[in-house]
């Protein structure tokens, strides 16, 4: 795992924590000890609501092979930029 996780101090990893909750559910998320699935770099999906958004994760190779569902209208519906 990332060694600057370890060099922080307990009150910067506390809110370090506190920078992190699932979208769905709400609870705190800690990406770099939970399985938790990076929607964009401030947006997490816990392991739970990942995987109920179609997600799958692979414990062998430690990474999502199939990303979850995160969008709350399908992709044709969506404007075009
Ligand atoms: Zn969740």
């Amino acid at each position: 795992m990332a060694c600057f996780w370890h060099v922080m101090s307990a009150m910067e990893r506390e809110e370090y924590d506190e920078l992190y909750q699932c979208i769905d559910c709400k609870s705190p998320i800690s990406p770099e000890t939970d399985r938790a699935f990076a929607v964009s770099p401030e947006e997490y999906l816990c392991f739970d609501c990942a995987v109920r958004r179609g997600g799958l994760y692979d414990g062998d190779e430690d990474r999502w092979i199939r990303a979850p569902f995160v969008g709350d209208e399908p992709d044709e519906r969506r404007p075009h930029p």
